[in-house]
């Protein structure tokens, strides 16, 4: 099996992984850093949790390290971008981690959060920095930081760049960086429209895959609570005061409906704390930290916020809110089970998701497990082949569609016309941009049919043309949830 002292890194950064207690590098890192050190472009794909940051942190920590060249006031060498907040803070952690033997100066730059203080930081130059792009831009625009000195570019996360809406803002980006340079790309699918950017970045390329989250779901003990509407929270608090129960998330749709759970749960004498687009930056990070810490053990989140979250530890995540879209339940229930470790997923389902968890047990070929001592009589799913399954009318038209591009119940990228149901993996950005309040369907052009996967068509679902199914809709909201 490969060892760190394999793959060409120096004695401090191998002392980092040693005080870290990193004992083998996963797969992402054996592949990427040994390239990444011979100064290669790398198109890779991951996601976060497979220890990407270190696979491509490591080997920029080292390249940097022995630049001996003096730092040019408010240049970067090497720039970062990430579609969140959380996300640049957590990579500005880890690297500040692996870097700790070494002598290199890295900065965070990102919305919410005072500008001057990050002005002033970037004053005598980094060698690297992290950021979101509208942060970034600000800052490039007020002269507090220049590109042209730039020798390394990471963009990670690009499929949630362009689901957030950035597209413009990276192409902006681009254009300001030079030439020469080592570039890097990561994204955890790689549908056409992502391949097509990653093309635009990168030059000779060396690829790099892992496995993706929905084969590493399978250590996960995921099961299911089937209620009625009224008695969800009664579920979900009895769940949280159970054994075992150290440390969760609670998963909601929305930003309102994150901050009803963490009133009620306050009810039913449990704290929790809610993340989301709407929270100031520093209740974010409090938010966070204590949950980091243990003093709070429940973390109530929308799917935008908790992208990317790293926390070890998570005993449970529960779906208090079903998501719309299967590919989100793969991403929420991989903040458990995390480097190795084992966790439960539980989702709560009332009959207006079954829907929902039909285009999950579908996508993960798996059928979730009743929760133990539940009558299995309860359980509806026998009837679900016969049943027509309709999608719920919640929100009517409106819904909580938020993001600058989220009219007429299309998403960002509204591909015109394609149902929800559309096949797992079949480009998910031809089918509407999602955001905290679920996704944009129901889109224009030919009655918003509903591909099944298999490729039998079902029935249209309502609202064809530019209106909307009358499922919550999404649009993403790029200040506030992302930026
Ligand atoms: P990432 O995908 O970069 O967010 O990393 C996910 C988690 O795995 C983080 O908590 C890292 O600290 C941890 N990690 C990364 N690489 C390794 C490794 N080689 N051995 C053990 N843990 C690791």
């Amino acid at each position: 099996m490969t060892q760190f002292t394999d793959l060409g890194l120096g004695a401090p950064i191998l002392k980092a992984l040693a005080d870290e207690k990193y004992e083998t590098p996963t797969p992402i890192q054996a592949q990427s850093i040994p390239l990444l050190l011979k100064g290669h472009d790398l198109l890779g794909v991951a996601q976060t949790g497979t220890g990407k940051t270190a696979a491509f942190g490591l080997p920029l920590i080292q390249m940097l390290s022995e630049d001996t060249r003096p730092l040019q006031p408010k240049t970067t060498r090497a720039l970062i971008l990430s579609p969140t907040r959380e996300l640049a803070q957590q990579i500005n952690d880890s690297l500040k981690t692996y870097s700790r033997h070494v002598r290199l100066r890295t900065a965070v730059v990102v919305g919410g959060v005072s500008i001057r203080s990050q002005i002033r930081a970037l004053e005598r130059g980094t060698d690297i920095l992290v950021a979101t792009p509208g942060r970034l831009l600000d800052l490039i625009n007020n002269r507090a930081v220049r590109l042209d000195e730039l020798t390394h570019f990471v963009l990670d996360e690009a499929d949630q760049m362009l689901d957030l809406g950035f597209i413009h803002d990276l192409k902006r980006l681009v254009k300001m960086l030079p030439p020469k340079r080592q570039s890097l790309f990561f994204s955890a699918t790689m549908p056409k429209t992502i391949a097509d950017l990653a093309s635009a970045f990168l030059t000779n390329p060396e690829k790099v895959s892992v496995a993706p989250v929905a084969s590493t779901a399978e250590k996960i003990d995921q099961r299911v609570i089937f209620t009625q509407t009224p008695e969800k929270m009664q579920q979900l608090s009895g769940l949280l005061k159970g054994d075992g129960v150290s440390r969760a998330i609670v998963f909601t749709r929305t930003k309102h409906g994150a901050d009803k759970v963490v009133r009620d749960l306050g009810r039913n004498g449990i704290e929790a704390a809610a993340i989301h687009g709407n929270k100031s930056q520093g209740q974010r990070q409090r938010a966070l930290g204590s949950f980091k810490t243990g003093n709070m053990r429940v973390l109530v989140a929308t799917d935008i916020a908790a992208r990317g979250i790293d926390v070890d530890g998570i005993s449970h995540v529960v779906n208090y809110d079903l998501p719309n879209v299967p590919e989100t339940y793969v991403h929420r229930i991989g903040r458990t089970a995390r480097a190795g470790a084992e966790g439960i997923a539980v989702s709560i389902c009332v009959p207006e998701e079954y829907i929902y968890l039909r285009d999950i047990e579908r996508l993960t070929s798996r059928s979730l497990d009743l929760m133990p001592g539940a009558d299995p009589d309860t359980d509806p799913r026998a009837t679900f082949s016969s049943r027509n399954l309709t999608a719920p009318k919640r929100n009517g038209g409106g819904g909580n569609r938020q993001g600058r591009n989220g009219g007429g119940g299309q998403g960002r990228n509204g591909g015109g016309g394609q149902g929800r149901n559309g096949a797992p993996g079949a480009g998910r950005f031809a089918d509407g941009g999602r955001g905290e309040g679920g996704r944009g369907d129901g889109g224009r052009g030919e009655g918003g049919r509903a591909e099944r996967p298999g490729g039998g068509r079902s029935k249209p679902f309502r609202g064809g043309a530019g209106r909307s199914s009358g499922r919550p809709s999404g649009g993403s909201s790029r200040h506030g949830a992302a930026d």
